[in-house]
């Protein structure tokens, strides 16, 4: 479902952020990628969702190149959490949820029942928290609001950075848990970034583990590491 070959990534400045790097992750599987800081998480990410060019490789995302691909066309594709939830702060919950469908032309009572479902979806209570700002929900909420944006036209790609990174430690396990109970039934396509590796543990089906530049082992079973 996601298939990057030979990816290099180098900025402008000479930094050579990603140096070479395959890694695949199959329809429905949920693939974390773990490493320290600055090793290129982001900018894979960013590679995959066509907000920068790769300087080298390939890149597929549902059999199409995404290189090749135009820009807007894919995202709409794709869903992509960041950390905080990364919500627009003068929008109410309902409006940042119901960006994208406006945006690929859904109606009003579409939308408006679509909406509704997501916020269900991720436990939020759409009368309550729907007509909230971002600044009126707890840190965990927030990113339940953005899980429910990026899967608002159901895309078959999700692309997560560090989604539970600001979320409190309580909060945090109930939330990885419940995330990953719902992309089980969506049967969504999951790229998850984080340096934190109990929570790739938790709810990857494979870790790819990140040395700066480059993935170091794929390791399919993450109960056997936890065990080690
Ligand atoms: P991570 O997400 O793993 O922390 P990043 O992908 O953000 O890593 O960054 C990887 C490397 O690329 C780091 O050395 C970072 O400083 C560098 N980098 C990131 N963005 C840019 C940029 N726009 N220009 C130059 N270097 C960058
Ligand atoms: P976190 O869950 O990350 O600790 P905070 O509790 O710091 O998030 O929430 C951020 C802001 O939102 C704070 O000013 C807090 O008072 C406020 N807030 C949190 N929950 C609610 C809520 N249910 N209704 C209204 N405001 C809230």
């Amino acid at each position: 479902m996601i298939r990057l070959a030979g990816v290099r990534k180098q900025y402008a400045d000479g930094t050579v952020a990603v140096g070479g790097l395959d890694l695949e992750v199959r329809r429905g599987e949920l693939v974390a990628l773990v490493g320290p800081s600055g090793c290129g998480k982001s900018t894979i990410l960013r590679m995959v969702n066509r907000l920068i060019e790769p300087s080298g490789g390939s890149i597929e995302v549902d059999g199409t190149d995404v290189i090749e691909a135009d820009g807007p066309t894919m995202r709409r594709g794709i869903g992509y959490v960041i950390q905080s939830g990364g919500l627009f702060p003068h929008r109410t919950v309902r409006d940042n949820v119901a960006t994208v469908p406006r945006l690929v032309g859904w109606d009003k009572p579409r939308t408006a029942a679509r909406v509704d479902e997501l916020l269900g979806l991720v436990g939020l209570q759409p009368e309550v928290h729907g007509p909230r700002y971002p600044h009126e929900l707890s840190g965990g909420q927030r990113q339940r609001v953005g899980v429910a944006r990026a899967l608002a036209v159901d895309p078959p790609v999700l692309l997560m950075d560090e989604p539970f990174g600001a979320v409190d430690p309580q909060v945090r396990d109930r939330l990885q848990l419940e995330f990953r109970r719902l992309q089980q039934r969506l049967g969504t396509t999951v790229l998850l970034v984080t340096h934190d590796i109990d929570e790739a543990v938790r709810i990857a089906d494979r870790i790819a583990v990140l040395s700066v530049g480059g993935v170091l082992e794929q390791l399919d079973s993450p109960a056997v590491v936890l065990g080690a």
